[in-house]
């Protein structure tokens, strides 16, 4: 079975359709680690779309503030506004959608999704201090996580952690075995909104067989959503970090 992992799709419909046609006939099904909406402009049709096509979606944090779950105090105000933004222009029934959506951890195949860490969901693994205790919640030997926006992750074996590296700027794609005796936590990156230093969206493919996981990168008009982002009356800022992958 070949897996299409997407994470922090945060409302970037242009990043996402890149992420899709880029990956067009190497998957058989779709897994959603949280963060649908959010930051972006078009939280309608990346709802619309994920509702319709992917097998397991978790919510993300942003995914709960839009839905009513959890207060907006916990966003910085940039994120507060596009919040406020997104939960006053979305259809009410893709909000009833976000609302449903369960937490993570979930299980697909033989491993894990979830939105930050498996022991919360809000939770942040930058680094592999950060990542270490969380390896103690695992069910599998492998989990996909989102929420850093940071695409890698990583590795425990023999007690030791190892950090993963996202695809390097000169290259397209990393391609790695999975070994027997590790543990992995892997990200895909973000979809719609990468945070490191690499403006181009992030997702990965995990093939079960073979046990083969690659992580991708793909360029989209990212200037596209920025005018989008504009034109909403979404804050600017926004659109620049999409073009500086930050
Ligand atoms: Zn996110």
């Amino acid at each position: 079975m070949r897996f299409l992992i997407l994470a922090d799709i945060h409302a970037n419909w242009y990043a996402l359709e890149t992420v899709l046609a880029d990956a067009e006939g190497q998957y058989d099904q779709i897994l959603c680690c949280g963060d649908l909406v959010g930051y972006n402009p078009h939280p309608d049709r990346v709802t619309e779309w994920v509702r319709s096509q992917a097998h397991l979606v978790i919510r993300g944090n942003h995914d709960r503030v839009v839905a009513g779950l959890e207060h907006l105090d916990w966003f910085n105000e940039v994120a507060q506004v596009a919040a406020r933004w997104t939960m006053h222009h979305m259809q009410s029934h893709n909000i009833e959608y976000l609302r449903a959506l369960p937490p993570g951890p979930a299980q697909a195949a033989a491993f894990e999704i979830c939105h930050g860490s498996p022991r919360d969901e809000d939770e942040y693994m930058t680094n592999a201090h950060e990542a270490a205790p969380c390896f103690a919640s695992l069910t599998e030997n492998l989990l996909f996580f989102g929420h850093s926006h940071l695409q890698g992750g990583f590795a425990q074996r023999r007690n030791k952690v190892l950090a993963i590296p996202a695809v390097r700027k000169k290259e397209r794609e990393s391609i790695f075995q999975l070994e027997v005796d590790t543990l992995y936590m892997l990200n895909a990156g973000s979809v719609g909104q990468p945070r490191d230093g690499d403006l181009r969206a992030a997702y990965a493919l995990y093939e079960t067989d073979q046990r083969l996981v690659t992580l991708r990168r793909v360029l989209y008009p990212a200037a596209k959503t920025a005018e989008d982002i504009r034109a909403a009356g979404l804050p600017e800022i926004l659109g620049l970090r999409l073009q500086q992958g930050l």
